[in-house]
């Protein structure tokens, strides 16, 4: 059966949105070269439409981490599934996330990253849900405040389902 899926954010606010951060990233790394950390696979449709509007030199990696199974509820575990394929030594960094949620699985990625030496470390998620925050991450780019409901689309899935759908939505149970 066909899950009811309700829209939160059209395709419309959220590729707006998605200039406004690009202009945004532009003038804070005037002169300089940003090295995007796209975090699989959610954060994969929020990176490429980012990147495109970025202005400055962009070079891109990927990492995968997993901090929830197909359940809609986190497991506090956090592992690396995939990690970068190039050192982060010297560049400047924006880690590029889908959703912050509990916060969990941005302040362990912060913590193995910094490790690595980057000159610096910034964040930008597409969503937010601030009053689901256990731990304390500082978020330098956010692209919404989202109610604490479980959504999916433009990388976000329920099951592996819907990542590709080119908005935000609610699953209705
Ligand atoms: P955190 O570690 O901040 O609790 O969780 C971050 C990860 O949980 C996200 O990258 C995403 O994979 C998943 N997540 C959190 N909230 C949602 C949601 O509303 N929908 C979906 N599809 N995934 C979510």
């Amino acid at each position: 059966m066909e899950d009811k899926i309700r829209v939160l954010l059209t395709e419309e606010e959220v590729n707006e949105k998605i200039k406004k951060i690009g202009e945004q990233v532009s003038k804070d790394y005037a002169g300089k070269s940003v090295h995007m950390i796209c975090v699989l696979k959610g954060g994969v449709f929020f990176t490429c439409e980012l990147a495109k509007r970025i202005t400055v030199p962009v070079s891109l990696d990927f990492m995968s981490v997993s901090s929830y199974g197909s359940e809609t509820k986190s497991s506090g575990i956090v592992k690396i599934i995939k990690d970068l394929d190039e050192p982060l030594e010297g560049k400047d960094v924006l880690i590029v996330e889908d959703i912050i949620d509990s916060g969990r699985t941005l302040s362990y990625l912060i913590e193995i990253l910094k490790k690595r030496n980057p000159a610096s470390i910034r964040l930008c998620t597409l969503l937010d849900k601030p009053e689901r925050r256990v731990t304390d991450v500082k978020v330098d780019y956010v692209g919404f405040n989202i109610p604490d409901e479980f959504v999916v689309g433009y990388g976000l899935d329920y099951a592996q389902k819907y990542r590709n759908l080119p908005f935000i939505g609610v699953v209705e149970q």
